[in-house]
């Protein structure tokens, strides 16, 4: 058990609590449950919801310094930051468009989804509240929100995902302008602090196993039983698939068709390596030399824009991601029974798009950035519970994506 993969550990924890919730479900111990191990999962919620400012903060800050100069970050930074923005935009649109349309979290019964209301619905008149502010307020103010009054109130309030990116990336584009030689002390904190930041990931992820079991054998016991929420999580699981492959058979095909010289062909050809290798890695980050040498030799990119684009695109770049954190969020919201207002769907957009920018690129980066990304429109961040089981494969899936679009992109940036 020790020797086993952390991911199928966290698989072998759903399977266990889906059929203790059964189990509690059928044969009348639904309290001892709720009493008894529900609250382990609950302890699991809360140290993620704790570690994602922290991780979001540093993983910014550093993404930003890390460009190198203000005059990189205007002249070559700007396109590409630009395209970065432009191809994450588009991979969450199409997100929300799919899980939209298909609706998988509408395949679960409405007595479920009225029972899970009662049990987590702390935060889902948090719609009412928004869309009551806006009635008051200008139109305006939903961006006046970004900008917060105190610093430390908004790294203090778990709501206000927004003001912690914002304030992060001023941070880190202050940095670039005061300069790297008289930021060195700071960004060597930073370097630190972010090891013992993505240790302590790394510790919450290890006592995921026993959080997911929890709970999700609470969201059974809550449904009572109901086969539908499974039935759901399958859709949920083809809906992302369905997204992610649409991003690497149309969008990126059809930019490196439209904008460059480079035969589709070879494109595929030189992207098969570096795409099986983060298909087995699950991270973008351990992917980056295969992805610069196949850029280079491969693409023919030069070496000048590939050292440049690659880097900064695996910290701040990933599509896949994007996608589906907006498919995530709509599903959660669907079988929570939320319905999201167009605003609140812009919100999601927003913060999908800074937030996978805030993303580090290792196994399972995005699962604490979704905690806030959830939180930033209301939606209970326990929803998470259902999705956790199967993100393993989900995520091998993305990081394929995350390395297609980081090479396009400076594909891209090289023709220019
Ligand atoms: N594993 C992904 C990557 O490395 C990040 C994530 O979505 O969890 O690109």
């Amino acid at each position: 058990m020790k020797n086993l993969p952390l991911y199928l550990k966290i698989l072998i924890g759903m399977v266990v609590g889906i059929v203790l919730g059964i189990a509690a479900v059928n044969f009348g111990f639904t309290g001892v449950v709720m009493d008894w191990v529900k609250p382990l999962g609950d302890i699991f919620m809360r140290l993620l919801k704790f570690i994602a400012i922290p991780l979001v903060t540093v993983s910014l800050i550093k993404g930003v310094a890390n460009i190198g100069t203000i005059q990189t970050l205007s002249s070559m930074g700007l396109k590409t930051v630009l395209l970065f923005v432009f191809t994450t935009v588009t991979a969450i649109v199409i997100g929300l468009a799919l899980a939209h349309f298909i609706s998988p979290g509408e395949m679960v019964s409405a007595e479920s989804v009225s029972s899970m209301q009662q049990t987590y619905g702390a935060s889902i008149s948090a719609k009412a509240d928004l869309s009551q502010a806006l009635a008051h307020g200008s139109p305006l103010q939903p961006i006046v929100d970004i900008f917060p009054e105190n610093a430390f109130a908004a790294l203090a309030n778990n709501g206000v995902m927004l003001q912690v990116i914002f304030i992060s990336i001023i941070f880190g584009i202050s940095i670039l302008l005061v300069g790297r030689e008289r930021c060195k002390p700071f960004m060597d904190f930073i370097e630190s602090l972010d090891a013992i930041i993505m240790k302590i990931v790394e510790l919450v992820m290890a006592y995921s196993p026993i959080g997911v079991l929890a709970l999700i054998a609470g969201m059974i016991v809550v449904s009572a039983g109901d086969v539908s929420l499974l039935s759901a999580l399958g859709m949920y699981g083809l809906t992302v698939i369905l997204g992610l492959a649409i991003m690497i058979l149309v969008v990126y095909p059809l930019l490196i068709k439209l904008f460059t010289k480079i035969p589709l062909s070879d494109f595929f050809k030189g992207m098969m390596p570096v795409q099986l290798l983060a298909f087995s890695t699950s991270s973008s980050a351990a992917t980056l030399p295969v992805t610069m040498e196949s850029a280079i030799k491969r693409l023919g990119v030069s070496e000048k824009t590939a050292s440049f684009v690659l880097p900064v695109g695996v910290t701040i770049n990933m599509e896949g991601t994007a996608c589906y954190q907006a498919i995530a969020a709509l599903f959660i919201a669907q079988v929570l029974g939320i319905e999201l207002s167009w605003l609140q769907m812009l919100v999601i957009v927003g913060t999908t798009t800074l937030s996978s920018i805030g993303t580090p690129g290792v196994p399972g980066g995005s699962v604490v950035i979704l905690v806030m990304v959830l939180g930033s429109v209301g939606i209970p961040a326990e929803g998470l519970a259902l999705i956790m089981g199967i993100d393993r494969p989900l995520d091998m899936l993305r990081t394929v994506v995350n390395v297609t679009g980081d090479t396009t992109v400076a594909a891209l940036i090289d023709k220019k």
